[in-house]
This record gives C-alpha cells, structure tokens and sequence, in this order.
C-alpha cells in the first residue's frame, strides 16, 4: 500500500483503490463457461433440491427416497459401475434433469457476499461489469438484501441508485425489509438508517411473506426493539396475523422480549 502510495506520487498516477476484477470466466473447478451445465459430480454445483453443495448433500436419499440397503451400498461406495449404485445414480440424474440443475454462474454469489460485508469497491466492479438490477440467486436472494441484512445502508444507497427495487420479494415472499430485521441488530441505529432507506424508497412496510410473515413480526421475533417503534410510526400494521394466527406481539412474548409484547399491544 505504501509502496503504492509512492509510485503514484513519483508516476503521478491517480492514488486510487484498483477495483477487484469482478468476472470468473469458467468454473474453477470443471471449467464450463458462465451459463453451462457443470459436468457432472463437479464440486461447484449447487443442487437445485437444496442449494447446498450437490456432491454432499443428502437429498439423493430424501429425493429418491431410498431404501436403508440402497443409502448403505451408496455410502459405501459400492462398485458405481453395477446396480444398486448405478442404478441409483440413473435415477438421481433423471431426477436432478427434471427438476433442472443450477448452471454455472460467472458472478455466482461474490455481489451478494461483496453487499452483505459493505465492500463497495468490488461490488461496483460487479455492477460496472453488468451485474443487472434485482439480479437474484436460486432462492431470490438479491445483493439488497444482503445489504440488509448486514446492516450496510451506504451500499442500500448505492443499488437503490442503480436501479434495484425497494420492494422486490425472495422466493418465499420475504424483502429486503424484512431482511433488515430477520437477526437480532449489531448496532441498531445503523439497523434503523436501513430501514428508513428502504422505507424511504418505496418499500411496503406490510409486506408478507407467503406464511404471513410481516416485517414488523421480524423485528418483533429479534428483539429489534428501535426497528420496531421506527415500522409502527412507518404505518406497519401489528394486528396482523400469519398462517398461523400468531400477531408480531404474539412472537414477542414467545421470545420473551416483554418490553416489545407491551409496545406492540
Ligand atoms: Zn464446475
Ligand atoms: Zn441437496
């Protein structure tokens, strides 16, 4: 950095921090383009039942529901060559074709992580480089979200700048609000600044979740007790029931957050 710092005066170049390269060609491991199917069994696949990582986990049993004998010749590796295992393994690919594998993916997760760690530098390159709006993994997590979740309002700014909606739900329903107050704050005016930028920018304080899930129940589970009093004067409803017919203030005295059951009765 030093040495850095010294050649840009004597070069006179601009002392600038050199963006991270943002793109991964190929997959590291089996090599495919952005967009292609792994090979096969190549440790970079995620898998589509999980979204775990599809060499390890375990939805080839659940998936394919095996029997005890069949998961035994599997985890012992049984000659793959020959049933039970070859056949197995016939029935898990077709399984894996119809529900669809996850190709590889050039930016993969990096925006995502860059977002939730506040590295505005790399995930600039990332959006430089074309990383579009709203851009969402398998379960449609977006780098907003992440944003959120880490509590970094700078780079909240900086994507809602660039074009990402305030608003734009996961797969499960869940937003980035939500996502603002689904763990308990580090520092909960930073938690707020957060909410009040995506409130700010349009994002519904009552959005739910497919199960009913409010934003104002997040906050209520967790403990967020500023974010809680900042969504109640935002309009946030809390005679809201979920599918279960719990209320936010319900879930705060489940958790024991007795201060929070009595703000939000
Ligand atoms: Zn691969
Ligand atoms: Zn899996």
């Amino acid at each position: 950095m030093i040495f850095k710092r010294i050649k840009s005066l004597i070069f006179g170049q601009k002392n600038e921090e050199k963006p991270t390269r943002p793109t991964v060609a190929t997959c590291p491991d089996c090599g495919v383009g952005s967009g292609e199917l792994h090979d096969l069994f190549c440790t970079r696949e995620k898998c589509p039942f999980c979204g775990g990582q599809l060499c390890t986990c375990a939805c080839i049993g659940t998936v394919l529901k095996l029997s005890d004998d069949e998961q035994r010749a599997l985890d012992e590796c049984i000659d793959d060559s020959v049933p039970p295992v070859s056949e197995i393994n016939q029935r898990w690919k077709e399984a894996l074709r119809s529900k669809g594998r996850i190709p590889f993916e050039a930016f993969g997760n990096d925006p995502i992580r860059s977002a939730y760690r506040g590295e505005s530098t790399a995930l600039k390159s990332f959006l430089d480089a074309g990383y579009p709006p709203n851009a969402a993994n398998e379960v449609g997590y977006t780098a907003l979200m992440a944003a959120a979740r880490g509590e970094q309002c700078e780079i909240i700014h900086l994507l809602l700048l660039r074009g990402w909606t305030a608003n734009f739900p996961d797969h499960r329903g869940l937003t980035a609000l939500h996502w603002a107050v689904a763990q308990p704050a580090s520092d909960p005016k930073r938690q707020v600044a957060c909410v009040t930028a995506l409130v700010d920018a349009g994002a519904d304080v009552n959005a739910c979740s497919a199960e009913g899930v409010s934003v104002l129940m997040n906050a209520a589970w967790f403990g967020n007790g500023h974010a809680v009093k900042h969504l109640l004067q935002a309009g946030a409803d809390a005679s809201h029931k979920d599918t279960d017919g719990r209320t936010a203030r319900d879930l705060a005295t489940t958790r024991g957050h007795a201060d929070l059951a009595k703000l939000l009765a």
